[in-house]
């Protein structure tokens, strides 16, 4: 099943890799296609590459993702262990601007894909322009972040962009408030995200508190 889901999303990633649909295929470095466990009952959506990501061919990998991988592992999550990274445009915006409307619907093509193979039990989308894609259009994020909607038989929350919380750590606690939410979740609705050892330690940490 691993191997069988590992390779059709390298299959997926070798045709991405080729695609010009859009014009942000002209200006980057890197299709940055998504980073995981093809097993991942949790997916992360982000809104699209910015200049780090566009040069490694990586989601997340400059401050912003640095910041991410610190929220993750408080509660347990390894992007290369027990979740899957992937972003709704795969090319870097110019100027890290905001991904077009026509771009993100040209794109979302691979995401969809992505989502057929992986099959999450919960998604998790990283700031307003993820979240008003995959949630619900007229999401406010400021309010909203945090709260669990069920779309199709799955779990989305959609939480504060690391780069935004980067900009506003005033929004931290409120987000690590968010991702403790999520542990939760995980804890009721996924099967192996977290070993039996992990389970025991966080509900063990979870009572004392
Ligand atoms: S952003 Fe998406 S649709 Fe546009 S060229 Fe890149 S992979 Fe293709």
């Amino acid at each position: 099943m691993t191997e069988d889901k590992k390779l059709l999303l390298d299959d997926l990633e070798n045709q991405c890799r080729m695609c010009q649909r859009c014009g942000l295929a002209r200006g980057r470095h890197h299709v940055v296609f998504g980073v995981g466990n093809p097993l991942a009952e949790v997916l992360f959506i982000g809104e699209g590459p910015g200049e780090q990501e566009d040069l490694k061919g990586e989601p997340f990998v400059g401050k912003a993702g640095i910041l991410l991988d610190k929220m993750l592992r408080a509660i347990d999550l390894d992007r290369k262990q027990n979740i899957y990274i992937a972003n709704i445009v795969k090319c870097r915006p110019p100027q890290n601007r905001d991904p077009q409307p026509e771009e993100q619907e040209l794109c979302i093509a691979w995401l969809r894909r992505q989502f057929a193979v992986i099959r999450p039990k919960i998604i998790v989308c990283l700031g307003r322009i993820a979240a008003a894609r995959i949630i619900k259009p007229d999401i406010r994020i400021k309010k909203e972040h945090g709260i669990v909607f069920r779309k199709g038989g799955v779990l989305m929350m959609p939480v504060l962009h690391p780069a935004a919380l980067l900009r506003n750590p005033a929004d931290k606690p409120g987000a690590f408030e968010d991702f403790l939410r999520l542990q939760e979740l995980i804890l009721q609705h996924c099967g192996h995200t977290y070993t039996d050892e992990q389970k025991e330690v966080i509900l063990a940490e979870r009572n004392r508190g």
